[in-house]
């Protein structure tokens, strides 16, 4: 089961074959994710660190964080990454209309989520945005990704899964799409982690109200958004939406969410402006999938230095 006597938390001891392959694969993962959309004409972004614009995270149903990482540097406040989604919805209308960026997001997430196997204080998203593109482009896109790493796992690296002693199955793509409220009827509000457990294959769920930026049809209420749940109670390791880029609505959205406008400035300046693309795009969370596919316990077992809601190490 899931708990916290975790292989390769002891920084005093040299690593052990079985933490030295998990970090073969994650180099092997990353190599084929990043080759693939090279080759499909993606920028290569590097992250920002310190911002005066970040992920509120708010609303989302997922939400947990017990403290957010502001500082003062010249005299500004600025806050650590809770994830890049502003500046790539600046960016893919500035130019680069297709983007991937390999961007760290700090998230002091509540201590009682260390039992959960899958939330970290300091995690890496693989996130991607394109200008123009509909959910069902973002599907297909990270579909490719997540399909063809996993082929390249069990062809190029089978020691390493022999090491772990882990059985991989390529997944069918497309694959399935659910909608969130049926999920909801037919499981209650534990849904995710129900069909986690019954899934052979990873599953698109869409519509789940949450942050202002993800797209709400004013037609039908519908959220054009999405996540994708990974099976054997791995659970999600993709958000993403088409995205809000109308000035009018970001501003109802944000006063609906009681958040402040000033901290969405050059967002909300292009809006009004009619600068603002409309675009798609998503973030995976690069430590779950390694998990999934090296089939650890914890997703801090694949952090070469682990971080564990509510346990600081020494380094
Ligand atoms: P979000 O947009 O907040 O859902 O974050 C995007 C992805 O990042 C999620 O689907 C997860 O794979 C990953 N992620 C989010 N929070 C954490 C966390 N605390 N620890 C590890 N991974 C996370
Ligand atoms: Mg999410």
């Amino acid at each position: 089961m899931r708990g916290l006597m975790l292989e390769g938390l002891d920084l005093r001891k040299p690593m052990s074959g079985h933490k030295l392959a998990i970090l073969r694969i994650q180099a092997g993962v990353l190599k084929v994710m990043v080759n693939k959309l090279l080759e499909r004409g993606f920028y290569w972004i590097l992250p920002v660190i310190l911002s005066k614009s970040t992920d509120p995270l708010w609303p989302d149903p997922d939400f947990s964080i017990e403290k957010r990482i502001e500082v003062e540097i010249y005299g500004e406040k600025v806050s650590a990454m809770q994830s890049m989604i502003v500046h790539k919805r600046v960016l893919v209308s500035l130019g680069p209309e297709k983007i991937f960026i390999l961007s760290p997001n700090i998230r002091i997430e509540r201590r009682d989520r260390a039992a959960t196997g899958r939330h970290l204080y300091e995690f890496t998203q693989f996130e991607v945005e394109v200008a123009y593109a509909k959910m069902h482009d973002i599907f297909r896109i990270y579909e490719e990704l997540i399909t063809e790493s996993i082929k390249y796992v069990k062809e190029s690296l089978p020691h390493e899964l022999e090491i772990l002693g882990r059985e991989l199955r390529i997944p069918q793509a497309p694959f399935k799409v659910y909608k969130r409220i049926e999920l909801e009827e037919k499981y209650g509000s534990s849904w995710q982690d129900e069909i986690s457990k019954i899934i052979k294959d990873p599953v698109w769920v869409t519509g789940i109200p949450r942050q202002f930026y993800d797209y709400e049809d004013p037609e039908t209420g519908e959220w054009r958004n999405y996540d994708l749940i990974l099976p054997e109670g791995y659970g999600e390791v993709i958000s993403g939406a088409e995205r809000e880029y109308e000035y009018e609505k970001l501003v109802m959205k944000l006063e609906r969410d009681g958040l402040e406008k000033s901290s969405y400035k050059i967002l909300l300046d292009l809006a009004r402006e009619g600068l603002l693309k409309p675009s798609a795009g998503a973030g995976l969370g690069i430590e779950r999938f390694i998990a999934y596919i090296t089939g650890a316990r914890h997703v801090a077992e694949v952090q070469p230095f682990p971080r564990i809601p509510g346990i600081v190490p020494d380094v």
